[in-house]
């Protein structure tokens, strides 16, 4: 089975308005990336994944941080109404601010209506990964084996601090909490390495791949980096939609050794990287997919 672990609610159920369109090229260096999508805009780039994860960002001011249309209070109705019409394929993590007032009468509110896990993105909501309120959520989740997707590492996003990203604040975390299940999206890129070292020692958190094969040296020196601290197995496979879709992701990952012609540098093994793609992601979070 294939799980993609990362991908954005698409935008709006139906095609999305001329008007309304939305298109950003600091993305990726290849093309535009458009952050307005339909359903089956959704569908057609999720199309290799047997199952999805799929989330919104609870950000307070979304077109100055994310390039995204909607209202930040529809960002987990969003979720699970997507998730409704699809509830064998698509698993959804709800977002909060833990720092906010509200937080938990949310989060309580979006597992009754089923999202199994969280999506945070410390710099992107502007809050101290480290602050006592957020700690005290990570105990909730904990708590209530709620699985969370941090953003880790890069954003071009000029009012999203880096410093809330490291994989190193991270390992402050998995410390407190040994039980939270965490995933570190795009492996922290660019600190790939300080990713690796953090999910080789924590047996619940893990990685995600999602973006890192937009730069052919940062993939390759980002898988080998898990294949020399021996951590493959703690990698799993996302797209990041709407910036790329699973097919692409895939490729991406399949291709990462072509950089290599003509030189001696070591490759990443082929069953490492096919290990990634078929990885037991839902056994990883403890989760199940109603997909048999
Ligand atoms: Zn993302």
């Amino acid at each position: 089975m294939i799980v993609d672990v990362h991908t954005h609610t698409p935008t709006h159920r139906e095609p999305v308005p001329t008007g309304a369109r939305r298109s950003y090229s600091h993305w990726r260096t290849d093309r535009a990336v458009t952050t307005t999508n339909s359903w089956a805009d959704f569908a057609a780039a999720t199309a290799k994944a047997d199952v999805v994860i799929v989330f919104n960002i609870a950000v307070a001011d979304p077109e100055r941080m994310t390039g995204l249309p909607y209202a930040a209070e529809r960002a987990n109705d969003a979720t699970a109404e997507f998730v409704a019409a699809d509830p064998a394929a698509r698993i959804g993590f709800f977002s909060v601010n833990p720092l906010e007032a509200g937080a938990f009468t949310e989060a309580e509110r979006c597992r009754e209506l089923g999202l199994a896990g969280v999506k945070l993105a410390p710099n992107y909501q502007d809050f101290d990964p480290l602050a006592d309120r957020a700690l005290a959520f990570y105990a909730y989740c904990e708590r209530h084996a709620l699985p969370i997707l941090f953003h880790q590492g890069a954003s071009p996003i000029r009012h999203a601090p880096l410093r809330y990203t490291h994989p190193l604040v991270a390992d402050e975390i998995a410390l407190r909490f040994p039980a939270l299940r965490m995933v570190l999206a795009h492996m922290g890129h660019p600190w790939a390495t300080e990713t690796v070292v953090t999910i080789r020692k924590h047996p619940h958190v893990y990685a995600d791949v999602s973006s890192i094969y937009l730069r052919p040296w940062v993939c390759y020196q980002s898988l080998l980096a898990a294949v020399e601290w021996g951590c493959t197995a703690k990698l799993l496979l996302g797209s990041d939609f709407p910036i790329a879709g699973t097919g692409e992701a895939m490729a991406g990952l399949r291709g990462v050794n072509e950089i290599l012609a003509g030189t001696a540098l070591p490759r990443v093994p082929e069953r490492a990287i096919e290990e990634i793609i078929h990885a037991d992601a839902l056994g990883a979070l403890g989760l199940t997919a109603s997909r048999p």
